[in-house]
Protein backbone atom coordinates (compact mmCIF):
# COMPACT_ATOMS: atom_id res chain seq x y z
CA UNK A 1 0.00 0.00 0.00
CA UNK A 2 1.43 3.17 -1.21
CA UNK A 3 -0.35 7.13 -0.93
CA UNK A 4 0.74 7.67 -4.62
CA UNK A 5 -2.97 7.77 -5.54
CA UNK A 6 -3.28 10.49 -3.44
CA UNK A 7 -3.49 14.07 -5.09
CA UNK A 8 -0.39 16.33 -5.13
CA UNK A 9 -0.61 18.93 -2.68
CA UNK A 10 -0.17 21.84 -4.16
CA UNK A 11 -0.79 25.17 -1.59
CA UNK A 12 0.58 28.15 -3.03
CA UNK A 13 0.32 27.03 -6.98
CA UNK A 14 -3.16 26.64 -7.11
CA UNK A 15 -5.74 29.58 -6.07
CA UNK A 16 -7.99 27.73 -3.40
CA UNK A 17 -10.96 29.15 -3.12
CA UNK A 18 -12.77 29.45 0.46
CA UNK A 19 -16.46 29.22 -0.39
CA UNK A 20 -16.94 32.52 0.81
CA UNK A 21 -17.14 35.60 -0.48
CA UNK A 22 -14.89 38.81 -0.87
CA UNK A 23 -16.89 41.45 1.82
CA UNK A 24 -15.35 43.96 -0.82
CA UNK A 25 -16.63 43.69 -3.89
CA UNK A 26 -18.74 40.14 -3.81
CA UNK A 27 -16.07 38.31 -5.89
CA UNK A 28 -15.38 34.68 -4.50
CA UNK A 29 -12.45 35.09 -1.58
CA UNK A 30 -9.36 32.87 -2.22
CA UNK A 31 -7.29 31.44 0.72
CA UNK A 32 -4.17 33.24 0.11
CA UNK A 33 -5.92 36.60 1.26
CA UNK A 34 -9.22 35.60 2.86
CA UNK A 35 -11.71 36.63 3.87
CA UNK A 36 -11.13 39.10 0.53
CA UNK A 37 -10.74 38.23 -3.10
CA UNK A 38 -7.02 39.85 -3.66
CA UNK A 39 -4.70 41.91 -2.19
CA UNK A 40 -6.42 44.98 -3.61
CA UNK A 41 -9.21 44.45 -1.63
CA UNK A 42 -7.59 43.56 1.36
CA UNK A 43 -5.56 46.72 1.34
CA UNK A 44 -8.69 48.97 0.30
CA UNK A 45 -10.40 47.57 3.35
CA UNK A 46 -6.88 48.30 5.55
CA UNK A 47 -7.11 51.72 4.17
CA UNK A 48 -10.81 51.89 5.41
CA UNK A 49 -9.77 51.11 8.86
CA UNK A 50 -7.00 53.32 8.53
CA UNK A 51 -8.63 56.48 7.68
CA UNK A 52 -11.85 55.60 10.30
CA UNK A 53 -14.64 54.61 8.29
CA UNK A 54 -15.45 51.81 10.26
CA UNK A 55 -15.26 54.33 13.51
CA UNK A 56 -18.70 53.90 15.47
CA UNK A 57 -20.59 57.07 14.84
CA UNK A 58 -21.60 59.00 17.99
CA UNK A 59 -17.92 60.96 18.54
CA UNK A 60 -18.50 64.04 20.07
CA UNK A 61 -17.60 67.20 18.55
CA UNK A 62 -15.53 69.44 20.94
CA UNK A 63 -17.09 72.59 21.75
CA UNK A 64 -20.20 72.21 19.99
CA UNK A 65 -22.81 72.30 22.97
CA UNK A 66 -22.21 73.12 26.23
CA UNK A 67 -25.29 73.25 28.87
CA UNK A 68 -23.48 72.69 31.95
CA UNK A 69 -21.95 75.87 32.37
CA UNK A 70 -24.06 78.97 32.01
ZN1 LIG B 1 -12.58 41.60 -3.67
Amino acid sequence: MNNANLPPDDDGKVVRVTGKRCPMCGRPAIAQHRPFCSRRCADLDLGRWLKGDYRVAGDETPGDDDDAES
